[in-house]
């Protein structure tokens, strides 16, 4: 089983989505269950309605998982086995106090040193521990030695014991802390491979530490995928706004950093052929012009029908005269500002007027043409317009500006609501 473990508390970015994305693709290849879970043992920072906008999100994508779960209807687990630790001496109380630990911190880092624990209470006896009335934490003691990691994208990576740390697994709540929850969260859901971001690769060795002492002895695979820089908090959300259609932001992430076989596919194609090992393993650059590019050819791919949807029909005559505008945009947004006022009320500059009033008249009067080329001809002999007199003024009256796609093309996605788009 894999695992996408959004947490609840903001948007979801595109680093998130791609590691849905990922998890899902391996997911499909090895033919193993996809879980969703809903980190929400944060209670502090959780936002109200967020899991609900990343399952649809999810949706959006095509993203199919076999269930969700919520992370904080394990929290009788999660301290089940905080007692179990404790009892084994794998983990201790630590009472050492917010300002204690902060002037140690400071202290550190005067000295330029990395903040560690100094290990005052790995060992209290139980009258030092039943004699302290502070609140306390609950810490795993750091491990004896070394623990190694062989991720299938970085490569092997060791943690020495002081890197790991006795880092705290229960906070004074006692709830517990993202490494704890998460590597028994993990266990209990029997997971495989764990594919997220590499800004956990530190924590990878803390999970396998707790995972360890609870006697746990299956090996869980890890791919820890490269940054994408310069995309700091761009949201999905935000890049629909701006237009972008799902299957072209999956496109992009996929093949961000990676040796795609083509430049242009769907997720189905990307299960085929997405081969996780062979993905960059240093950071990779964000940008937008690649991803416009692949948006606009996400559009074209659209069936008319499909495509007129985005810009607020649901019409395939519309979707098709889209279509011949997409030379002349990236995203959805352009294109709606392109058909959109083709159905409003059209300035017509004072210098067609004259023509344009002419064509209007002519075309109210004008029998059904199914082709551009019979319409035209009926329109120039009616008006005794031609050249440039007449192509001009007719595309000020059909889309209300000087250029764009060719006549017959838009002529074909409007002949049957010419009324409606001369008024
Ligand atoms: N909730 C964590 C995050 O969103 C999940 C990390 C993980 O996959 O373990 O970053
Ligand atoms: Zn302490």
């Amino acid at each position: 089983m894999l695992r996408f473990a959004p947490s609840p508390t903001g948007d979801l970015h595109i680093e998130n989505l791609r590691v849905a994305l990922f998890n899902y693709i391996v997911a499909r290849q090895r033919n193993e269950e996809l879980v969703v879970r809903i980190e929400d043992t944060d209670k502090k920072k959780n936002i109200d309605g967020k899991d609900q906008e990343i399952l649809d999100i999810l949706d959006m994508f095509d993203i199919k998982y076999s269930h969700t779960v919520y992370q904080s209807e394990n929290i009788k687990y999660h301290r089940q086995m905080a007692i179990q630790l404790l009892q084994d001496k794998r983990a201790f109380n630590c009472f050492c106090t917010p300002e204690t630990l902060d002037a140690q911190r400071a202290e550190a880092k005067a000295n330029k040193k990395t903040y560690r624990y100094d290990d005052h209470c790995t060992e209290l006896s139980p009258e030092q521990t039943i004699d302290n009335n502070n609140p306390f934490v609950i810490r795993m003691k750091k491990p004896k030695g070394d623990i190694t990691i062989e991720d299938k994208i970085k490569g092997k990576l060791t943690f020495t014991p002081d890197e790991i740390d006795s880092f705290i697994i229960m906070g004074e709540e006692k709830f517990p802390t993202y490494n704890f929850a998460c590597a028994v969260d993990d266990m209990l859901s029997d997971i495989s491979l764990v594919i997220r971001e590499e800004e956990h690769m530190d924590n990878t060795p803390r999970q396998a530490v707790i995972r360890n002492a609870l006697g746990y002895t299956t090996e869980i695979e890890y791919a820890h995928l490269p940054k994408i820089a310069d995309a700091d908090a761009l949201s999905i959300k935000s890049l629909f706004e701006e237009g972008y259609l799902p299957s072209a932001i999956a496109n992009y992430l996929i093949s961000i950093g990676n040796n795609v076989a083509k430049e242009i596919f769907t997720l189905d194609e990307a299960i085929e052929f997405l081969d996780l090992e062979k993905i960059s393993k240093s950071s990779v650059k964000f940008d937008i012009s690649v991803l416009k590019n692949i948006n606009r050819q996400h559009m074209s791919m659209l069936d008319d029908k499909e495509l007129s949807k985005y810009v607020g029909f649901a019409d395939a005559q519309i979707g098709a005269l889209a279509k011949a505008y997409l030379d002349e945009v990236e995203t959805l947004v352009e294109l709606r500002s392109k058909i959109e006022p083709i159905f409003k009320t059209k300035e017509i500059p004072l210098s067609y007027k004259e023509n344009t009033d002419l064509i209007k008249d002519c075309i109210k009067k004008a029998p059904y043409f199914e082709g551009y080329s019979e319409f035209e001809k009926y329109v120039m002999t009616e008006t005794g317009l031609k050249g440039e007199d007449f192509l001009k003024p007719l595309r000020f009256v059909l889309t209300g500006t000087e250029n764009g796609p060719d006549l017959s093309a838009i002529y074909n996605g409007l002949k049957d609501v010419l009324m409606e788009v001369i008024k």
